[in-house]
């Protein structure tokens, strides 16, 4: 999408007319230049429009220009626009090439709470979560997370943190069994290999005695 011909404040509508986007009628926004017909567009505009076209807009073969015109870029540079976040409280009038990074640190944009979800100056969320009665917060004594406006009494937060104990212990005698079981497993593993060790012992034996009665 292009910047609204609204936010543009030195407005001289001769020039203005050059500087609109043919797909979404706006000034244009990080432009791109059809190197077949001349005619630019924003970036964004030209993108979404070639997920369902093959051809430019102007139907000729679209071939992108390296660099957009060095005209347009003057006569864009000569702009200035309000700040997206006027509505906020922002007053600032910023020239076209420096809007994009200032709306990237206006002060004046929104932010959500990420408790109440209400949207609140960007400046401000940080001291707003340090209060919101909604924000979900851990408790570091027994490990659950709850709303700060629920906040939990000593009698629950010592219910989990014995619930916590018990997980923690029932983690420890399965373990435990575990290795009981394991260590039986071995136990009768030499068991078997002792009883196989015998036998051959015992036949070895019978087989030397039979040779003694022949000879
Ligand atoms: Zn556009
Ligand atoms: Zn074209
Ligand atoms: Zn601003
Ligand atoms: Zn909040
Ligand atoms: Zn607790």
């Amino acid at each position: 999408m292009g910047l609204s011909t609204d936010r543009i404040v030195n407005n001289q509508a001769s020039t203005l007319e050059h500087l609109f986007c043919s797909i979404c009628h706006e000034v244009l926004w990080h432009p791109v230049t059809c190197g077949t017909c001349e005619h630019s567009f924003c970036e964004t505009c030209i993108n979404e429009w070639f997920q369902h076209q093959q051809r430019c807009p102007n139907t000729c073969e679209y071939q992108q220009r390296a660099r957009v015109p060095h005209l347009l870029t003057q006569l864009l540079s000569q702009l200035k626009a309000t700040c997206k976040n006027t509505t906020n409280g922002c007053i600032e009038i910023i020239p076209y090439e420096a809007l994009e990074k200032h709306e990237q640190t206006c002060l004046y944009e929104m932010r959500k709470c990420q408790g109440c979800l209400k949207s609140i100056l960007k400046q401000n969320v940080d001291q707003h979560e340090l209060q919101c009665e909604y924000l979900e917060i851990l408790c570091i004594n027994c490990q659950a997370t709850y709303r700060r406006r629920d906040t939990h009494n000593a009698i629950e937060c010592l219910r989990n943190q014995m619930k916590n104990q018990n997980n923690l212990f029932e983690l420890k005698i399965t373990s435990l069994e575990n290795d009981l079981k394991r260590q039986t497993e071995l136990l009768n593993n030499i068991d078997q290999q002792q009883k196989t060790l015998i036998g051959q012992l015992d036949k070895q034996s019978r087989e030397a005695e039979g040779r003694q009665w022949i000879r």
